[in-house]
């Protein structure tokens, strides 16, 4: 094999909820049954817009919203995408419950909040972190765990850079 970087971890700036809307989009379109995507970030980060987007990049229709009561939402496109927020859940029980991981026999899988499913949430996985930087704009770090979040993130660098710097995104040093 020929060297090359195992990681490529991508500092994405977006500067407003379209913005962030569009890299979800990018990625979304990538996504295939059976990956897997944890979105850490404070309230209001915007991990839901985020999911927006991807399900809009997956083909699904459906408004996406916080699946608060549900707590998983399923939605429909050219894959499924089950979309999962874990900010209410205090046991790991409860979590257990949900089997995440076999939604991913069927589906890609989003997850708000992955730090309650600490352990219990699939290894291999792209972990998409998003903080504040002022109040119309973040900072979204993707971070690959495993080859598939890998060859993604590489993708999802890619279409990032041929949509023509819609939001600014460099590369990190690779690991
Ligand atoms: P979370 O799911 O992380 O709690 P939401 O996606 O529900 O966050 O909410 C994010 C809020 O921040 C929305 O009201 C959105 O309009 C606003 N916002 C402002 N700027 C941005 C941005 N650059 N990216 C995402 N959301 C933003
Ligand atoms: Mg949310």
């Amino acid at each position: 094999m020929p060297p090359e970087r195992l990681t490529t971890t991508l500092d994405i700036h977006t500067t407003g909820p379209d913005d962030t809307r569009s890299v979800g989009e990018a990625l979304g379109r990538l996504l295939e049954a059976g990956d897997v995507v944890l979105l850490q970030g404070d309230l209001g980060a915007g991990k839901t817009t985020m999911t927006q987007g991807l399900a809009r990049g997956a083909g699904a229709d459906d408004l996406v919203n916080s699946p608060t009561f549900v707590l998983v939402n399923e939605y429909q496109g050219r894959i499924k995408v089950y979309h999962a927020d874990l900010y209410r859940l205090e046991q790991p029980d409860e979590v257990l419950a949900l089997d995440l991981p076999g939604a991913t026999l069927d589906g890609a899988l989003v997850v708000e909040w992955p730090e309650r499913g600490d352990g219990l949430l699939p290894a291999e996985h792209l972990l998409v972190r998003i903080d504040h930087a002022s109040p119309e704009t973040r900072r979204v770090r993707v971070e690959p765990h495993g080859p598939r979040a890998s060859a993604l993130a590489r993708l999802l660098s890619d279409a990032l850079a041929a949509a023509g710097g819609g939001g600014s995104e460099h590369p990190a040093s690779g690991g």
